[in-house]
């Protein structure tokens, strides 16, 4: 129940959430947030319609599938708002980060500043392990000494759960909250915000500047009701900032129209490119883990990286493609040299620090690792490439898991496939596209 106003500031709240005594101040204005087309139903805090039959509630009642997940938006209930007054107080020292960025990022970053103040849409395409988060810096600390309301969002929990102590340590002096589905905190007004792109449905016209990183990222890339969540929690005039490593054609055609600026990180942070990715063809593998055999190419393969104490990361498409290879392999290799992982595996969390503390040599895994981990000196193998569970971004984002660190800025990117797709075309050409940029730098 929400007692003080202070947590109304830029936000939409169903009226049944908010304490009677505070629904009375005639600061609180209210809408309905459901409108009746016809055979449809237009959701107006996820800009979505729905068929009319499918979502009617008794007494003429009708809710919103779409956004349901935040709390069900009804017909008959009102949701509440108030404008966003900027009621934050500036702090002496704004930024309490004491690193240094790359000439590079220096450039990204004074990008950025202007990207701010222009109040611009803005694409920044920076390459994975370029180092984004540290460019933001100094565009946030402008913005806060602007007394700018600022969210930092991704459509991933667990890059908001990164981010997070980032942002806390480089504004010691600034209050910063964190909002995701998976946490308890209760919300409090303040100048940062850190969140999962599905809690900006919650807010409207609250941010003076909106970053959204791993734009690419599901379920954002595909979900149209929170492209329209995220420029509804922009004010009117706003600037929106998306950070991505492999953005979606749709960024792309945007930038095309000159509808949003662009501008470009093809160096990591420690100078170096990107591996590139080598394909092998290898004939139908499945086929032949059906028949109890695996792929000789994939035998010699890890052979040779056992024999050299070659760490890896070897992806499959599937969860089920996990136990068959695993079982095949125990018969060639010692089985303790992996593991095998997956989303819902209940051991995840322990397995993927066996291979953090280097207890084994490769882990075997599906997409969950494709971003957001950093295992150092590690070279990736993907079997089945040609997969339609593996997106252009998944692939460059697996491709950029190796070479991260300084002490081993390169490595070994192989697809194993069947056939090329156009998807993994376009991921070789992402990452030589970036590569051509990143060598006039060099
Ligand atoms: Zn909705």
């Amino acid at each position: 129940m929400i007692k003080n106003i202070a947590e109304l500031y830029g936000r939409q709240i169903d009226e049944m959430m908010i304490d009677p005594n505070l629904l009375k101040s005639n600061l609180i204005k209210k809408y309905f947030p459901i409108e009746i087309n016809n055979n449809h139903i237009h959701c107006k805090r996820c800009g979505q319609d729905s068929n009319r039959i499918d979502i009617t509630l008794p007494n003429d009642n009708y809710y919103c599938p779409i956004c349901i997940n935040l709390g069900r938006v009804t017909f008959k209930n009102r949701l509440c708002y108030l404008d966003e007054p900027n009621d934050f107080k500036k702090p002496n020292k704004i930024l309490t980060w004491e690193g240094k960025l790359t000439k590079l990022q220096n450039t990204c970053s004074k990008n950025i500043i202007n990207v701010f103040n222009q109040n611009k849409k803005h694409l920044l395409w920076a390459v994975t392990g370029a180092g984004k988060t540290e460019m933001l810096f100094k565009g946030i600390e402008d913005a806060i000494k602007q007394n700018k309301r600022i969210c930092i969002a991704s459509p991933r929990v667990d890059v908001c759960n990164e981010l997070f102590p980032r942002i806390k340590v480089a504004f010691k002096n600034t209050d910063i909250i964190l909002l995701h589905g998976r946490q308890d905190e209760d919300y409090r007004y303040t100048q940062i915000t850190v969140c999962t792109t599905h809690q900006l449905l919650r807010f409207y016209h609250a941010f003076d500047v909106l970053i959204i990183d791993e734009v690419d990222s599901f379920p954002y890339v595909s979900d149209p009701g929170l492209h329209f969540a995220a420029q509804n929690a922009c004010k009117r005039i706003a600037s929106l900032l998306y950070l991505t490593a492999t953005p979606s054609d749709d960024l792309i055609k945007l930038v095309n129209q000159n509808k949003l600026s662009i501008s470009y990180l093809p160096l990591r942070f420690h100078q170096h490119l990107l591996p590139e990715i080598n394909n092998k063809l290898i004939g139908n593998w499945r086929l032949k883990l059906n028949k109890e055999k695996l792929p000789f190419q994939l035998v010699a393969l890890i052979n040779k990286k056992i024999n050299n104490n070659q760490r890896f990361l070897l992806f499959v498409p599937r969860v089920k493609d996990l136990k068959p290879l695993s079982d095949l392999l125990k018969i060639k290799f010692n089985a303790q040299l992996w593991e095998t992982v997956h989303s819902t595996d209940d051991d995840r969390i322990k397995k993927v620090q066996k291979m953090r503390d280097e207890k084994i040599l490769f882990l075997i895994t599906t997409t969950i690792l494709e971003r957001g981990v950093t295992f150092p000196g590690i070279d990736v193998i993907v079997l089945g490439a040609e997969d339609d569970i593996f997106s252009t971004s998944a692939l460059v984002q697996i491709a950029g898991r190796v070479g991260r660190k300084n002490d081993r800025p390169f490595g070994e990117v192989i697809f194993l496939i069947n056939h090329y797709t156009r998807t993994i075309k376009k991921a070789v050409k992402q990452i030589k596209y970036m590569n051509k940029l990143g060598r006039k730098l060099l």
